[in-house]
């Protein structure tokens, strides 16, 4: 679904990425861990066509992407989805509002046909009840919830979460989670940057640890947590991070 192959990226002298090579198999879950500052979120901006890359290619479902070419951003924007730490919801909007916008703006569907799919995705991340509610008020999980939806409601065939639980309560993540489960068990692809380790253990397919703008160690989960080999990930694992 997603192969990046030997991609390098620097900001200014800053080289962030080191030849990052990974492949994303359709329909499983990739928890990508590591250190702050060890590149994991340019890696997902690049994936996603937010950066661009200084060397190596990225292919999303089959297809290079390039920054100069607009097409290609534009196709890839249609497949992949991305959420953040900060859900970014319009505070003017409704719920159903902030799911149907780009439904209708961007796909140009009909009024009736996007509120149909900004239902249908409610339920899905369990707010059907909350559709006419503003996002002020809304819990910090429920609103993730609905910038996940948001996401859904553009089907798209992988979807990057980029620690979106770090902003929220401990008691509000679990919820979020849970629906990231959901998806995964429905088959979704995702790639996540995750400091949740448990929950990369028990649910990701693959686990990739990145040092240093570099994937230090990549495999399942059992292997990574449990058979660690390099100093540097037996030490980050240790630090309780
Ligand atoms: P992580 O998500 O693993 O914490 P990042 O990918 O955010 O790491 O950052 C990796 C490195 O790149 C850091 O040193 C960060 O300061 C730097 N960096 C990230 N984005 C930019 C940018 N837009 N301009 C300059 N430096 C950046
Ligand atoms: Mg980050």
């Amino acid at each position: 679904m997603i192969v990046v192959d030997n991609v390098s990226k620097s900001f200014g002298p800053l080289q962030v990425l080191h030849g990052v090579s990974l492949t994303i198999e359709r329909g499983t879950m990739v928890a990508i861990v590591g250190r702050s500052g060890s590149g994991k979120s340019t890696l997902l901006r690049c994936m996603n066509a937010l950066e661009e890359i200084n060397g190596g290619t990225i292919q999303v479902c089959g297809n290079r992407v390039a920054m100069e070419d607009r097409a290609s951003v534009k196709r890839l924007r249609s497949e992949v989805g991305m959420v953040f730490q900060s859900y970014n919801l319009f505070p003017h909007l409704t719920v159903l509002r902030n799911i149907t916008l780009a439904l209708t703006v961007v796909q140009k569907k009909s009024r009736a046909d996007a509120d149909a799919i900004a239902h249908k995705v409610l339920g899905l991340v369990g707010l059907a009840d909350k559709a006419e509610a503003y996002p002020e008020q809304l819990s910090g999980g429920q609103a993730q919830r609905v910038a996940i939806a948001r996401s859904l409601a553009l089907s798209p065939k992988v979807l990057l979460f980029d620690e979106v639980t770090s902003a929220l309560d401990p008691e509000l993540t679990g919820e979020v989670l849970k629906v990231m489960e959901d998806l995964a068990r429905d088959g979704m692809t995702m790639v996540l940057v995750t400091h949740e380790m448990a929950f990369a253990r028990r649910v990701a397919d693959i686990v990739v640890f990145m040092h240093q703008g570099k994937v230090w160690e990549a495999g399942p989960p059992a292997e990574i947590f449990a058979d660690p080999k390099t100093p540097e990930l037996r030490q980050f694992l240790s630090s309780g991070l």
